[in-house]
């Protein structure tokens, strides 16, 4: 396949966009294709000149246009006239906003208009734009890769966004909770729970942070989103034992590159389970995590003066975009679970067992060792139940998917509070450590129980519901669904 997307021009592009001095954006949305990227409508013409000539309308593009960097790099999903229809038909192309020569100097613009900017619920600091490609037939693009190479050079970048995006979930469930502590222990309301209950006469009023519920809400907090950290490092040491191994096989000329492939391999595979999960798991907690923030707040929480009523806003679009979360459940179980017949997720699975064998041998994490145990082993058996009852009752596990997304996040998370805790432990009980340190390891320990006891401890009964032969979602007819 030619590829017209000249090196010359790739490395100006390239140079001015990795220094910062030009911006890009990423452009698959149409106002009739979402989550069904395969439905776009925009078209590539050929050009005698080698380049295509581009029409068509992106919708909600970040970053779609702004007056802060003087160019702008789209790369478009476009259908090269007589290709197939669908995903398979895809290419993907190198848009300029402003046209420049060799030199990388900037020409005329060309032919993309913004033709709108989303008003939206949060995230006020990025432009979401409707972008008109080719309203005069002026718009030039460039060929990157290989003709209907569209898909698999766009989910490249994507599979590296929705790790991020997972990643900007769990910080803003950690900025959150952090913003909430220190208000429940400014709040002065109500008196100390035990003084209620004795009828203490005059008993002071009390920090909020003093009542159980508010407890409840923060160790919940604290819990998901340390736990929601560690899953997306997780992910990221998974990507650099990935690199590690592509490297020294470059690098390293004593390398033995048959073990390398298949390290390479192995660490592929973990990332192709885990990236559905950290996008959707930590975006879909991390939202309960802003939530529960807003509510420790009380109504000031809702209020513009506070900031966790603008991290729970900004917090949403992450379950939208990059795939919804509904889409990324449907790969995890229609796709990443089966890939290679199962090996991954069945390594996915065994690379838990020497943690949890680890932590099975200190007596204060035994119980919670097994909860984790049981969890994981339940997901593993659920997921191999999936695979059969799609031939039989479909709807089982496509209602489910979202769920067992969850579950499998609960029961990973729980794992990695189990690690979290096993280091503690050690820490805690070492002489050496200083006692502002243990109050630190403490902390650890005690989030890592209420994770694993509170959260991956329903993980069965959660599953076995998600078994149920139950259908009223497909069975109840379109018209029902009206309201009383
Ligand atoms: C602020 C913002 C910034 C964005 N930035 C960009 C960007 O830079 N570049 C870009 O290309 N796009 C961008 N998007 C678009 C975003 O990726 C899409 O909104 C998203 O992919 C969903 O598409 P849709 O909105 O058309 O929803 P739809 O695809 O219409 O989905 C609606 C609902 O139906 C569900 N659904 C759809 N199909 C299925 C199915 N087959 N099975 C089960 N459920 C299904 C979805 O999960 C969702 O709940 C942005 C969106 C927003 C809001």
């Amino acid at each position: 396949m030619e590829d017209h997307f000249q090196n010359p021009l790739r490395d100006i592009v390239l140079q001015k966009m990795y220094s910062g001095e030009w911006a890009g954006t990423m452009c698959l949305t149409e106002p009739g294709a979402g989550s069904d990227v395969g439905a776009l409508k925009t078209t590539a013409k050929r050009n005698a000149d080698g380049t295509f000539s581009i029409v068509g309308t992106k919708s909600f593009i970040s970053g779609g246009d702004q007056d802060l960097s003087p160019n702008i790099i789209h790369p478009v999903l476009a259908r090269i006239e007589g290709d197939p229809k669908g995903t398979k038909g895809i290419s993907i192309f190198m848009v300029p906003k402003i046209r420049f020569n060799e030199k990388g100097e900037l020409g005329e613009p060309n032919d993309i208009f913004c033709s709108g900017i989303e008003s939206k619920m949060g995230i006020h600091g990025s432009a979401t734009c409707t972008i008109n490609f080719g309203d005069n037939g002026k718009c030039i693009g460039y060929l990157m890769g290989g003709e209907r190479q569209g898909m698999p050079i766009m989910f490249h970048m994507m599979n590296e966004e929705r790790q991020a995006v997972g990643m900007i979930g769990a910080s803003l469930a950690g900025a959150a909770y952090l913003h909430a502590l220190d208000y429940c222990k400014q709040r002065i309301q109500g008196q100390n729970v035990i003084a209620m209950a004795l009828k203490v006469e005059n008993a002071p009023a009390v920090p909020i942070i003093d009542h159980p519920d508010i407890r409840r809400m923060l160790i919940k907090m604290k819990s998901i989103s340390e736990g929601l950290r560690a899953l997306c490092l997780l992910c990221y040491f998974c990507m650099d034992n990935m690199f590690s191994a592509m490297f020294s096989k470059q690098l390293d000329p004593n390398a033995n590159k048959e073990e390398l492939d298949k390290q390479k391999e192995y660490w592929e595979g973990m990332i192709e389970i885990l990236t559905p999960v950290v996008k959707a798991y930590a975006t879909d907690m991390g939202m309960v995590v802003c939530d529960l923030a807003v509510q420790s707040y009380g109504g000031y929480g809702y209020c513009r003066e506070y900031p966790v009523e603008q991290m729970m806003r900004d917090q949403k679009i992450n379950s939208l975009y990059e795939g919804t979360n509904g889409i990324q459940a449907l790969d995890l179980l229609g796709r990443k679970i089966g890939m290679k017949k199962g090996a991954n997720f069945t390594n996915l699975l065994n690379y838990t067992k020497d943690a949890i064998d680890e932590a099975e041998k200190i007596d204060t994490l035994k119980p919670e060792a097994a909860i984790v145990k049981d969890a994981l082993t339940a997901c593993g058996i659920t997921a191999k139940e999936f695979s059969k009852m799609i031939a039989v009752t479909p709807f089982v596990p496509l209602i489910g998917a979202c769920d067992y997304l969850n579950c499998l996040g609960d029961a990973l998370v729980g794992w990695l509070h189990l690690r979290i805790a096993t280091e503690a432990t050690k820490k805690f009980f070492d002489p050496s450590t200083s006692e502002q340190d243990k109050s630190f390891y403490r902390g650890k320990i005690e989030g890592a129980k209420f994770f694993i006891n509170r959260i991956t401890g329903l993980v069965i009964p959660k599953l076995e519901n998600l078994k149920k032969d139950e259908q009223s979602a497909m069975n109840i007819p379109l018209e029902s669904f009206a309201g009383a």
